[in-house]
């Protein structure tokens, strides 16, 4: 069960990727679900598999991250949790905990994993149409989606003037990291191509001076 986020205005219902603009990134924005619901998402989690023993560089990336949640004013909202498992991955779930796996963790680098959780925002934005696309196994629509939530975290990361190139290389990492160890995952037709995601985030960035 997905508890329902704040009520989304008429103008926010139809977000499509390509037209999305930076002052709907601002008037759709999502209320965070609040306290109440984290500890509910808290206490759904396994009780084992939490990575907690960190050496003091992993600290400061972990301590980043929680700042880029205090940037996007989740903090309160949302709990970063690093767990034990084998592929590389990082997920929202119930819109309260963020959920990056060991090796996500140690692979990417702080600004990769700030931009992939910038991703993780946009689907705040598009929680009930993702919802509704998944339990209808709508392929096409999960991807759009998923384009939604890139589209969100470019606006997103050119605000706080982080370079975009940083969620190009954090989704190339994690999939050039899974196909070689694992056979594609079941959900791999829910998402859109790893070339068509880059091309797009290449296109809505803006131009930067390299
Ligand atoms: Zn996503």
């Amino acid at each position: 069960m997905v508890s329902a986020g704040a009520a989304i205005g008429e103008s926010c219902a139809e977000l499509t990727a390509q037209s999305i603009t930076p002052d709907q990134i601002d008037n759709c924005r999502p209320l965070p679900a609040g306290a109440a619901h984290l500890s509910r998402a808290l206490a759904a989690l396994p009780p084992k598999g939490e990575l907690t023993r960190f050496n003091q560089a992993e600290r400061a990336k972990l301590e980043s991250l929680n700042e880029f949640v205090r940037r996007i004013g989740r903090d309160g909202a949302w709990v970063i949790k690093v767990v034990d498992a084998p592929q590389a991955a990082i997920g929202l779930f119930e819109r309260a905990v963020v959920i990056v796996t060991g090796p996500a963790f140690h692979r990417l680098s702080s600004l990769e994993l700030q931009a992939v959780i910038a991703h993780e925002f946009g689907h705040e934005y598009v929680w009930r149409e993702f919802e509704a696309a998944r339990l209808a196994n709508n392929h096409r629509r999960l991807q759009e989606l998923e384009l939604v939530c890139d589209r969100v975290a470019v606006v997103l990361l050119e605000r706080f003037q982080i370079d975009t190139r940083h969620l190009r290389s954090a989704l190339q990492r994690i999939e050039e990291y899974n196909l070689e160890r694992f056979v594609p995952a079941a959900n791999t037709p829910n998402y859109p191509s790893l070339q068509m995601r880059t091309d797009l985030i290449n296109r809505w960035s803006r131009p930067r001076r390299r």
